[in-house]
């Protein structure tokens, strides 16, 4: 039997797991993201401890090259996260395992894990979004992660943004007030001064469903899924999806006779796990 190896590798933690599915996971691991070269050494003990793996998957946060041709296949490049800019973390993992690895965005892993067993399962074509520290998106197209000139910067959208209606100017530090801008958890907490979780004024909400509903209806018209998954932080707001949907109907305003309902729009299957499990699914889906 194969046994596959996951990581999620974020920007304040590595969420690490041995296994061959969900109902299958064998070990895991939640390191701190420090130093690269501390925390890729205890992702590999792991590994090595709880092993042995016969592949392993990793979704990154970004931006990374993923890109198979590459020199710098394998590295989180130019990310502003103090230290980890420029860092091999592939083929570190690869040489110190002696393992194929499979390197991707921590939004494809989440949206490939959801794909193949969560709340994407059959269908050809679906989005996944996570609304956290950033936001970001991925797509399956005909059961497979689209790729392209890079990855998909779904957060980086430019929205409508009225200023006289929300003076806010934005958190992106190249465009200010793009949807991640706007949107992010930690726009959230600068427009309003208080972490999302402890923001209670119902206009937050709605103006928070409106962009993303904005960032949505852009995705819907270009790609077409079948399904929008939304995860991450922010999204487990209670009330949120539903106000999502209720914009995005808005928004389309009846064409094609499109309505968002619960089935079009939903969280994911596999909450905050789902870029671990991800991470497996990626390692399977290249052996
Ligand atoms: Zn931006």
């Amino acid at each position: 039997m194969t046994i596959y190896g996951g990581i999620e590798s974020g920007g304040s933690k590595w969420e690490c797991a041995i296994g061959t599915d969900p109902s299958d996971v064998r070990a895991a691991a939640r390191i701190p993201t420090t130093t690269p070269e501390e925390t890729i050494s205890r992702a590999v003990d792991f590994f090595v401890r709880e092993g042995p793996v016969d592949a392993v998957g990793i979704g990154s946060f970004g931006p990374i090259d993923a890109r198979a041709e590459s020199a710098t296949w394998g590295f989180i490049t130019t990310t502003p996260k103090r230290g980890w800019a420029n860092t091999d973390v592939g083929q570190e993992v690869r040489r110190r395992l002696d393992v194929p690895v499979v390197f991707d965005t921590d939004v494809n892993a989440a949206a490939l894990g959801e794909h193949r067993w969560g709340a994407g399962r059959g269908l050809r074509t679906f989005w996944y979004v996570t609304v956290g520290s950033g936001i970001g998106g991925g797509a399956i197209v005909d059961g497979k992660i689209l790729h392209g000139l890079f990855h998909p910067e779904f957060g980086h959208l430019r929205v409508p943004h009225d200023p006289a209606a929300d003076p806010f100017a934005g958190v992106c530090p190249y465009h200010g007030d793009c949807l991640e801008g706007l949107a992010s958890g930690p726009a959230l907490e600068a427009r309003w001064g208080t972490p999302p979780a402890a923001i209670e004024d119902g206009a937050a909400w709605d103006l928070e469903a409106r962009y993303l509903a904005l960032g949505l209806v852009a995705v819907i018209s270009v790609l077409s899924p079948e399904r929008i998954v939304v995860g991450g932080g922010v999204a487990e707001h209670p009330t949120l999806l539903a106000l999502v949907r209720r914009e995005i109907t808005s928004l389309m305003n009846g064409y094609l006779g499109f309505e968002a309902d619960d089935d079009y729009v939903t969280p994911p299957a596999f909450g905050a796990k789902a870029g671990v499990l991800g991470a497996i699914a990626l390692a399977e889906a290249a052996s």
